[in-house]
């Protein structure tokens, strides 16, 4: 292509609204202008980026044997009530009347689709397994769109689901998937890590995600050199011991008058937020529920409703606590309290004579023994910390802010069994299909690459999802030679299959220059007057900068060489 002759709108200033790297320079290159918030046009360069990176999930997608298929992302609401998720994914999914009065909505993903496809045409164990898949819009209206194309009201995704007759089948299903992922990502050139991932609102129980951990993400991930990570919804982790004072003292309570928040209290008795606990009150499903945990640690709900099992939870109101404990806010704490669960976290298990709330106004009491002076459930309730350490090898984790690029799920009978999709196992007896779901991300792939290969003049992406392979650049148009020289390089490159945008405007080299370093192409071949006359060119590589002269002759095969080197 001819860039005289194609539409790369580019901005030399960063745009003011843009706060994500991989957002200003989207923007800045020309691959993307927003429509409105978290819809965005994907111009010339973002569209040959997505079709490069959709033809690689293809192909790993089909080695899996899977079968791509394409479904509407406009629904009946009748799909979405059976599964019980219409009224679950609430308003951020988008929910319409036709002209009939019909309720609508657009997918925000298909299990239902699949399922209903599924339940009235397999019938037998023996058209099993069955992966089916697709790349398609979805559609979700976020309270808060933002970074570009990192958070989308409409995004394109690769989603599949996987049909078996029971928990084998579905192991293998969801390896494939796993593996097919892993070849994805890397042929896309992305760093990223797999993590343990808790299910939500797709049900189900395993679950990874793959993340890419930078700035610009939304989920949180904890991550070691071991291998280990896990979204922090889910990650577990072990905590240094602290010591506790030896003895067998009862309790005894101490006035602290005004000392109301952990970091009070560790002001006015001199010892650590780790020798504290912490008293939380909850109602759920209209019940008290007493969360212990230690002073220095924060409580991670998603865990706390997965062991609740409910998702009817909220904390206590002030006077709701102060009914169950006899005392306010402040001085809260587990012993004597009667009629009511009580939760602790795990770290809290073993330890002694630690100090806590004593349910009286401005006191606590310290010498308390969980165990002894109260009694509890122990569960895995805190949110993990950096510095907190790996239960696989008990070095230090790293949390980090990561992007989400694909999450695989074992569904299990969770749609099969609300929407009756069944088969006939080999016995004749009638058995609920067993599933898995899986999505990629379209976008995310292209903005995580950006995030990772930036600088300040612009992106160099993996030459599998640029756009371009090579920006051939004529220095100065209006000279024959030169302009020749590179009509007949760019005739070259072409006919070696590469992907070749040939910069024949006439502009300054100076402006070519900054537009080539801009736009994510990881190569470019310049051709100058100066060293034309030496019969040598120049190629770059964006990543390095580093420039190397080629013999004109020679340089296409040059540059097909170090493409290949790369690959
Ligand atoms: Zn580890």
């Amino acid at each position: 292509m001819r860039w005289s002759q194609v539409f790369i709108p580019t901005l030399r200033e960063v745009p003011a609204e843009a706060e994500a790297p991989s957002h200003q320079l989207l923007l800045r290159s020309g691959y993307v202008r927003q429509v409105a918030a978290g819809v965005y046009a994907y111009l010339f360069l973002a569209q040959r980026s997505f079709l490069k990176i959709t033809q690689i999930i293809r192909e790993e997608m089909n080695r899996i044997g899977a079968q791509e298929f394409y479904l509407p992302a406009l629904n009946p609401a009748e799909l979405w009530r059976e599964s019980g998720r219409y009224d679950l994914f609430g308003e951020t999914m988008f929910k319409f009347k036709d002209r009939n009065q019909h309720d609508m909505c657009l997918g925000v993903t298909h299990e239902e689709e699949m399922t209903n496809i599924a339940r009235g045409e397999i019938r037998s164990y023996k058209q099993l397994p069955q992966l089916w898949y697709q790349i398609q819009e979805k559609f979700r209206d976020e309270p808060r769109p933002k970074s570009g194309l990192l958070r989308l009201r409409q995004f394109i995704m690769k989603d599949s689901y996987s049909f078996d007759l029971n928990d084998e089948g579905l192991d293998t299903s969801y390896q494939k998937h796993y593996d097919a992922y892993c070849r994805i990502f890397d042929r896309c050139g992305l760093k990223y890590v797999i993590a343990e991932a808790y299910s939500g609102a797709m049900g189900g129980t395993v679950s990874h995600e793959f993340m890419v951990p930078t700035d610009s993400g939304e989920d949180w991930v904890a991550i070691c050199d071991c291998g280990y990570a896990a979204n922090l919804e889910k990650a577990r982790s072990s905590v240094a011991p602290v010591q506790d004072p030896v003895g067998d003292a009862a309790p005894e309570s101490f006035p602290t008058p005004g000392q109301k928040t952990i970091d009070d209290l560790v002001k006015f008795t001199g010892e650590s937020g780790g020798r504290m606990i912490k008293t939380l009150v909850y109602v759920v499903e209209s019940k008290p529920v007493v969360i212990l945990l230690r002073g220095d640690h924060a409580l991670s709900e998603t865990k706390l409703a997965s062991v609740l099992q409910s998702t009817t939870y909220r904390p206590a109101t002030a006077e709701e606590a102060f009914d169950l404990h006899g005392a306010h806010l402040g001085s809260l704490g587990p012993v004597g309290i009667k009629g009511a669960r009580i939760l602790a976290d795990q770290a809290l298990d073993g330890r002694s004579n630690m100090i806590t709330g004593a349910n009286q106004d401005d006191t606590h009491l310290r010498n308390v023994t969980p165990g002894r002076d109260f009694s509890a459930e122990y569960a895995d309730l805190r949110v993990v910390e950096s510095g907190d350490l790996c239960i696989r090898c008990g070095k230090p984790l790293r949390v980090s802010v990561a992007v989400e690029l694909g999450h695989v799920f074992k569904l299990g009978r969770r749609y099969s069994e609300a929407m009756h999709a069944t088969v006939l196992d080999p016995n004749g007896r009638e058995v609920p299909l067993t599933m898995g779901s899986y999505g990629i991300g379209v976008e995310r792939i292209l903005t995580s690459a950006v995030e990772q290969n930036h600088d300040a003049d612009g992106m160099f992406l993996p030459r599998a999802i640029a756009p371009f392979d090579v920006v051939l650049t004529a220095a100065n148009m209006d000279d024959a030679g030169v302009r020749s020289s590179a009509e007949s390089l760019y005739k070259q490159l072409q006919d070696m299959g590469l992907d070749v945008l040939f910069d024949d405007r006439q502009e300054r080299p100076g402006v070519k220059f900054k537009d080539a370093d801009l736009i994510g192409v990881p190569y470019r071949v310049t051709l100058g007057k100066k060293k034309l006359a030496q019969g040598l060119g120049e190629i770059y590589e964006r990543s390095t900068k580093q420039i190397h002269d080629a013999n004109l002759d020679g340089l296409a095969a040059a540059l097909r060489d170090r493409l290949k080197a790369k690959d």
